[in-house]
């Protein structure tokens, strides 16, 4: 009677053992973490449940303004970099340029535009992570797959690959941000240009799962270790690879497949084996919740 939060009153009546964690929004409008234990008798009889919730307004409202800091200036760095990425780019082209300089204007404009991505990404991030209304539309995802294999056979056949794709008989239109889930699959894409090349063919399928549609991409790579699979998709990770000295990415693509996926109400995973190769997917609802 005197709890108001729905979910809450939910997680405290469910009848199993299992802890759980969520957030709350309570009558005042302060965010609490609440965490649900089970008190259970020493003969393993349900007693009760206890709920402890910590208010986290403060912390919140910090993530808040480090998100809107880290936008900000993300966005005031790109105008510098399209400046010198433009002007390096007319230097090249001037009368009196040699050859041997173009080796260090190329390093620079390939320096360029991994900061210009870096910081798409984190803009990307952002937009995500700023709770920006998802924007949906009702369609069919055998032709977002086709888009995609069309949009990146070049890059698949610089790394020595080529992309397949397959979906199943029957999978029906979904309803879903089509943009950010093209974006999710590009990163699930290029990963497997970076990290997996010449290891022949990629394929991209999608199937329904009940009220799912799974959406994966595999790859004949070098596979990644347990331990390492269970980080992968937070923010700023990276698998450290003996051998592996060149840095080839920031460690931000699967944050950002993972968030894409979760927004729609899904998740994002990996299934890979050291040596075999990698799956990585995302389920989505086929109509997808707003959250
Ligand atoms: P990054 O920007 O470093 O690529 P990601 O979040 O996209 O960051 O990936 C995290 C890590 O996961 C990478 O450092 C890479 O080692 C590993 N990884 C991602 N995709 C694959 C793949 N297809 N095969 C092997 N390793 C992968």
């Amino acid at each position: 009677d005197v709890i108001n939060s729905q979910p809450l009153v939910k997680a405290l009546k469910l009848a199993d053992v299992e802890q759980r964690e969520l957030e709350v929004v309570g009558k005042d409008g302060r965010s609490y973490f609440a965490k649900v234990s089970p008190i259970v008798s020493r003969s393993r009889r349900l007693m009760g449940r206890v709920a402890v919730l910590h208010d986290v307004t403060r912390f919140k409202e910090v993530d808040r303004l480090k998100s809107e800091f880290v936008d900000d200036v993300s966005h005031d760095l790109r105008t510098p970099l399209t400046i010198i990425s433009h002007s390096v780019a007319e230097l090249t082209m001037s009368d009196g340029f040699a050859e041997d300089q173009r080796k260090f204007t190329d390093n620079i404009l390939a320096s360029v535009e991994r900061m210009v991505r870096l910081l798409d990404t984190m803009l990307e991030l952002g937009q995500l992570e700023s709770g920006k209304e998802l924007v949906y539309e009702t369609f069919d995802v055998g032709a977002l797959l086709e888009e995609l294999a069309d949009d990146q056979w070049l890059y698949a056949r610089k790394s020595g690959l080529t992309i397949r794709t397959k979906t199943a008989a029957g999978l029906p239109p979904i309803t879903a941000d089509r943009d950010w889930l093209y974006q999710a699959l590009e990163n699930l894409l290029s990963n497997a240009f970076k990290y997996a090349p010449n290891s022949g063919e990629l394929l991209l399928s999608a199937a329904p799962l009940g009220d799912m549609v799974v959406i994966s991409l595999r790859d004949r790579g070098p596979g990644i270790a347990a331990r390492d699979q269970l980080r992968l998709f937070e923010q700023g990770y990276q698998v450290k690879r003996h051998g592996s000295g060149e840095v080839k990415g920031n460690g931000l693509g699967l944050a950002l497949v993972k968030k894409v996926a979760e927004r729609h109400g899904g998740s994002a995973w990996c299934r890979s084996e050291v040596g075999k190769g990698s799956v990585f997917g995302i389920s989505v609802p086929v109509v997808a919740s707003k959250k």
